[in-house]
């Protein structure tokens, strides 16, 4: 699960990490008492606005932008509220839709009173599963494309590996704080800063927590000025208070609709659609449309119990994505009898009126026999097949 910049940074905060202070604001109304507040609270004089979406690279599209005073705030907030904002990384890049804007973070200046004075570091915390260790990558070329960085001048993107069961030891915040090339207060803040930033890692659940930059100041200090954090969903359970930062705007809204009735799923980008029972099976299916010509549109583990009900549902959520071309359904019937299932695919074709693409289905296992004529009966446009190969030849023939 994803979080937004305000969120991470509140976890950030909590765990001791300096940030660049902020308040959300979901209305034009209240851009201005925000900023106001912040005064207050910091004593900046200039503002920050940044658009609080899941994805990167908001300032290339215009989402982050600087109100050097009090009344440019609502002018450049209200431009940034509600906008569709294009970055590198929203749905279709540049030249895609981009995605509304609905919050803001109106953040103080951390770059004042000296910007050329500044330094911008990278900063991310990962696992690496090659090692089995949690890593750490750092540069001192960060506030902009770190995949360029990497690409370019690799020797300036630096690996850190942490075991994750003996935790960040001293000598490696120092290490990192020397490869960085710091020293005095900024090489103490920034031992302190690595320290609570893993603290962070390990106690939000993290899968990544990237900060792109990590700023020192002029006057030594060091801050994180973005952060985007993702969180083991599997570890919600236990952190409450994240699970509660979710926000279904930002995700695929058929995702959003699948964990509604607990179906494994994840959209791809292919065409053609499939549902599986089993995690394993889901992937070896997966392969099996690629090297039949196609490309998956989705993994989708209806799980060991699928019911018909549930199969409904999942054929609702794949036809529902209007790039799949053709829909491969492959069910081992252990527990679930394939008969169940095969009427839960047909009560479903029936049930749709805009049914316009192929189905193949391979059913095996408990009841397959009745199954297959159940759908051979049907008088529906379902071919059924028996062994996967024989699927895949089907998937072959349909898409042309
Ligand atoms: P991203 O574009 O989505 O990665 O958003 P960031 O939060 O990383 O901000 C993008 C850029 O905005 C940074 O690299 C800075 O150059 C600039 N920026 C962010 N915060 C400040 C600030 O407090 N003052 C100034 N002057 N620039 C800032
Ligand atoms: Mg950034």
């Amino acid at each position: 699960m994803n979080l937004h910049e305000y969120q991470g940074k509140e976890i950030l905060k909590s765990n001791g990490v300096p940030i660049q202070e902020g308040i959300v604001v979901e209305s034009k109304d209240a851009l201005l008492s925000a900023f106001d507040q912040l005064r207050e609270q910091t004593g900046t004089e200039m503002a920050v606005i940044k658009a609080q979406i899941h994805a990167g690279g908001r300032g290339k599209g215009g989402g982050v932008k600087l109100a050097k005073k009090r009344d440019q705030v609502e002018e450049i907030g209200g431009g940034i509220l509600g906008m569709m904002l294009k970055t590198p990384q929203t749905p279709g890049g540049m030249d895609g839709e981009g995605k509304l804007v609905r919050k803001v973070l109106i953040a103080e200046d951390v770059y004042a009173p000296d910007f050329d004075a500044c330094d911008e570091i990278y900063m991310s915390i990962l696992t690496d599963r090659d090692t089995g260790n949690n890593v750490i990558i750092y540069s001192t070329e960060g506030g902009m494309d770190i995949e360029a960085v990497a690409e370019e001048t690799p020797h300036l993107v630096h690996n850190e590996f942490v075991d994750p069961a003996l935790g960040l030891q001293a000598f490696q915040a120092r290490k990192i704080a020397f490869n960085l090339g710091l020293s005095g207060r900024a090489f103490k803040e920034m031992t302190r800063f690595v320290a609570n930033l893993y603290k962070s890692f390990i106690n939000a659940d993290a899968t990544l927590v990237e900060i792109n930059p990590v700023l020192k100041t002029a006057d030594d200090r060091i801050l994180a000025v973005d952060c985007k954090m993702s969180i083991d969903e599997s570890a919600l359970y236990r952190r409450k208070e994240i699970a509660e930062m979710r926000d279904i705007n930002e995700e695929d809204p058929t995702e959003v609709e699948a964990k509604k009735y607990d179906l494994n799923y994840v959209k791809l980008d292919g065409n053609v659609g499939c549902m599986v029972n089993g995690a394993g099976l889901a992937m070896a299916t997966m392969d099996i449309i690629k090297l039949s010509g196609g490309e998956p549109a989705n993994f989708l583990d209806v799980g060991g119990t699928a019911d018909a009900a549930r199969v409904e549902q999942g054929f609702r959520i794949i036809l529902s994505d209007p790039n799949v071309k053709a829909i491969l359904i492959n069910i081992f019937g252990g527990i679930v009898r394939c008969d169940r299932v095969a009427q839960g695919v047909v009560d479903a074709c029936r049930n749709m009126d805009d049914l316009n693409v192929p189905i193949i289905v391979r059913l095996q296992g408990t009841n397959a026999d009745i199954a297959k004529e159940i759908i051979d009966n049907s008088g529906l446009a379902v071919h059924s097949a028996v062994l996967l190969e024989e699927a895949a030849q089907l998937v072959k023939k349909v898409l042309g």
